[in-house]
């Protein structure tokens, strides 16, 4: 059993030797007193922003730490997946169930409370099954909550998104272009643009890595300003939108990715934006709206089969490459969601 394990807790931008695979032993069936528990067989691993808290001992973090070590204590990192129950003791769970929830990077998992952490997926062979760690998993789920609950978004407004062509970001512009709003990303790549542009249905686009004045690209693109900010970085792109936003404008703050890894947060210098315009800003986890699951379910899983929401996945084959495709999110090298490929079937 392959495992990807923490070697020691992250400092600053993470790197790939920050982590290691080992190879661990293990039986393919439930072990004796292990009522309840699933063993699950992993397919796809998500490779997700919020796993840098578990790598980092910080002080205040909402996550626990994951437990670094030697080769021989320790467990794999957890995060989400895609797996088939290959045994279980679980009335609700059989072999050969496709699930989704909170797996470990390996090949194989003894899930001892699947209630918790895993749920049956549809099994429907007209979606990839990889889907379920992206637009029919918590990214696509942190995207409708975020956009539709937090945002309040009202048919012809301007909405701009950050980290655009990722996960999140990809899945909020085709829902707001839904609804008629006007749509506007940043991203860090020409290709990321070049396919807001042309394959993801935004109105506009821009590399924010090579915009001398992020105000200027704003006023650029958004004439008549900004009604609802999506924020996926933080940072100097906040403070900027925060110059460009409307009067009654509202701001969701799904996440900050730019100030992860800093020894020193930047600090936000137009706040006062947000009383004379009356801002709402509001942060959120995507932990509390899973009671809309269903709903979200219900109505994203016909669009993606009719083809009226796509989505861009990064496949990494094989868990070899899970550390480098985890580490790669800080630095912009995935294209889309980056899923990692353990197993096909
Ligand atoms: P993505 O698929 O968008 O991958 C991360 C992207 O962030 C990179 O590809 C890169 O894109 C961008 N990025 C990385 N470093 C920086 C930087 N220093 N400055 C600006 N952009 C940077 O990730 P997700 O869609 O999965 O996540 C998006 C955000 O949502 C993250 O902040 C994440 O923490 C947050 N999140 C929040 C949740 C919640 O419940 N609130 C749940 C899940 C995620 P580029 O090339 O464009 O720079």
């Amino acid at each position: 059993n392959k495992q990807v394990v923490l070697k020691h807790y992250v400092t600053g931008f993470p790197k790939e030797s920050d982590l290691f695979l080992k190879t661990a032993t293990v039986e393919l069936k439930i072990p004796h007193g292990c009522n309840g528990a699933v063993l699950v067989k992993n397919l796809y691993l998500s490779c997700d922003p919020y796993l840098i808290n578990h790598m980092k001992k910080v002080e205040g973090n909402y996550a626990d730490s994951f437990t670094p070590g030697s080769l021989n204590s320790i467990q794999p990192i957890v995060g989400y997946g895609v797996s088939r129950v290959v045994d279980s003791s679980n009335p609700n769970f059989k072999k050969g169930d496709l699930v989704w929830g909170i797996t470990s990077w390996e090949e194989y998992t003894l899930i001892k409370s699947p209630r918790n952490s895993i749920q049956n997926q549809e099994t429907d062979t007209d979606v990839p099954l990889s889907y379920y760690t992206g637009i029919l998993g918590m990214p696509g789920m942190t995207a409708y909550a975020g956009f539709y609950e937090v945002c309040s978004p009202q048919k012809g407004e301007t909405v701009f998104i950050s980290a655009a062509s990722g996960a999140i970001g990809q899945l909020v512009g085709q829902f707001a272009k839904l609804m008629g709003c006007y749509v506007v990303g940043s991203a860090g790549s020409k290709d990321k643009v070049d396919l807001l542009k042309n394959k993801l249905g935004f109105d506009n686009a821009f590399n924010y890595k090579e915009e001398q004045d992020l105000n200027a690209s704003l006023k650029r693109c958004f004439p008549d300003g900004i009604d609802i900010y999506f924020e996926n970085v933080g940072g100097k792109m906040l403070d900027a939108v925060l110059l460009n936003m409307n009067l009654h404008g509202r701001v969701a703050v799904c996440g900050m990715i730019s100030q992860y890894n800093l020894d020193q947060p930047e600090g936000v210098h137009n706040l006062a934006c947000l009383i004379i315009k009356r801002i709402r800003i509001e942060g959120y986890v995507v932990n509390d709206y899973y009671h809309l699951y269903p709903k979200f379910l219900d109505i994203v899983h016909p669009l993606v089969k009719e083809g009226k929401l796509t989505y861009v996945e990064d496949v990494a084959e094989g868990l070899e490459s899970a550390p480098g495709a985890l580490v790669g999110l800080f630095f912009g090298r995935n294209v889309g969601k980056q899923v990692v490929v353990v197993a096909r079937e």
